[in-house]
């Protein structure tokens, strides 16, 4: 086992590596831009090293500065949490030649699962069911309509390099195909330094529902069921809970087995996470994510298990500590992320936090690296928490929700907690019948955003 390990991440995440880190025995160095000298995650680590000014760009994505800082520290490993160079097959591969272990999978599974159409091409060759649509990118409008005939319409025109949900663009009819192929591959290019776009089959109401993986990199692979992220807010999640309210056992054996299958075909080490879209009891890959989600803490709940010590454990050679027949599903979990936002406008607001008081008791997490007095720097991401609930069954975890919403104070900034208020008491909640457009309508009508 490793004796230190540096985790190149900020904000919560950050926290919630350094916790296991501390359990597991093993000592921890963060990593910190001049703009978090005062970050939460500095203080709770056993060490930590400046590594460049605010934008990380100079920072956070600096290949030259974390590797120093490993050097600096004597750390063996490196957790790269979610984001920033999680999943930057270059960074896995100067860690490697650095003789240090990075916490993820190898730099070859990333690049498989790299690019949007690479990552399609993938998951079809293992035997997972994927969005119909082009066969790679399509550069041309006669080829654009030669596929929108194939597959019908609508479709979705989607940059190949995309993430974070930008580069996306619905067509209806060809005359809008036209104008969404040139404005999707100028955006793309814009965004992403790329203009690559590829199309496919627009699903009308589907839900987001992802299937969270595990290898071990021998070729032994589990499922851990799976998260529903349908609510979302310009493709970007908002609230996800486990199980999903629509999925059966029998649905959820057979996807959860498609997917452990084809991670445990390419020997895939580590977490992992597979997204499908959901709709009339098929399922239909997008894209897999080859590293840790935001909202992982809903599978932990559900399964009693610490998924960022496994994935510690197996980095450094030890098998998984748990079968597929250990994996029992205990109860309902939701998570809401809580982001330094303005609402209706959703647009950041850093400043600083004069109270903060975090709910407690029995079913509530709560992982946030905000504390009284702190002010969130402009640079970075808005999520400052993370609210998770655990409850015998989704009513006892909703109802827990709101209990704990009714308890969490954060002062002197805007937030998304009312938000949460806000949602609690629809019915759609209630009763889990949403899909990926019911937040955007929902918003349209009550906050006119
Ligand atoms: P990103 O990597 O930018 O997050 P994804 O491919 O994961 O992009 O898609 C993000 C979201 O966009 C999905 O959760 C879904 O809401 C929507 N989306 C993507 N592809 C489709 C599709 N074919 N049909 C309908 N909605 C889609």
């Amino acid at each position: 086992m490793f004796d230190k390990i540096l985790i190149a991440n900020r904000g919560e995440i950050a926290l919630r590596v350094i916790r296991a880190c501390r359990e597991m025995g093993i000592a921890t160095v963060a990593v910190h831009s001049t703009a978090d000298s005062d970050a939460m995650h500095v203080r709770m680590a056993d060490e930590s090293v400046c590594i460049g000014p605010p934008p990380s760009s100079q920072s956070y994505l600096s290949f030259p500065a974390i590797l120093s800082a490993c050097e600096i520290t004597g750390a063996q490993a490196i957790h790269p949490g979610y984001g920033f160079l999680s999943e930057n097959a270059a960074f896995v591969q100067a860690v490697e030649d650095h003789g240090l272990t990075f916490i993820g999978p190898s730099a070859d599974h990333i690049r498989i699962m790299g690019d949007k159409i690479t990552a399609k091409e993938t998951a079809r060759n293992l035997g997972i069911p994927v969005v119909p649509g082009s066969d790679g990118g399509v550069a041309e409008v006669a080829q654009a309509f030669e596929v929108a005939g194939r597959i019908g319409y609508p479709v979705i025109v989607k940059a190949t390099a995309g993430g974070g949900g930008r580069g996306m663009k619905v067509a209806r009819n060809s005359a809008e195909l036209e104008i969404a192929l040139r404005t999707a591959r100028a955006e793309a290019k814009a965004a992403f330094g790329n203009d690559e776009v590829y199309i496919e089959k627009y699903l009308t109401t589907p839900r987001h529902v992802e299937i969270q993986v595990f290898g071990d990199g021998r070729g032994n692979a589990v499922h851990l069921g799976e998260r529903d992220c349908s609510l979302q807010r310009r493709h970007q999640k908002v609230l996800e809970e486990a199980p999903g309210p629509v999925i059966t056992a029998e649905e959820r054996a057979r996807i959860g087995r498609i997917s452990a299958e084809a991670v445990a075909r390419i020997n895939y080490i580590g977490a992992g996470t597979i997204e499908y879209l959901y709709e009339n009891g098929e399922f239909y890959f997008i894209e897999m994510n080859t590293r840790l989600q935001v909202e992982h803490p809903v599978t932990e709940a559900i399964f009693g298990v610490d998924l960022v010590r496994e994935q510690i454990r197996v980095a450094a050679g030890l098998p998984m500590s748990f079968t597929q027949e250990d994996l029992v599903i205990r109860g309902h979990a939701i998570e809401v992320r809580i982001n330094a936002e303005k609402i209706p406008s959703f647009a950041p607001c850093p400043g600083t936090v004069t109270q903060f008081h975090a709910p407690g008791g029995l079913g509530v997490r709560m992982d946030s690296a905000i504390y009284a007095g702190y002010r969130i720097p402009p640079y970075y991401d808005s999520l400052i928490a993370k609210l998770v609930v655990h409850g015998r069954d989704r009513p006892e975890a909703l109802a827990r929700l709101g209990r704990a919403l009714s308890e969490l104070v954060v002062d002197g900034i805007d937030t998304t907690i009312p938000l949460f208020h806000a949602l609690i008491g629809e019915e759609a909640i209630q009763q889990g019948d949403y899909n990926i457009h019911w937040l955007e309508t929902w918003l349209r009508d009550h906050l006119g955003g």
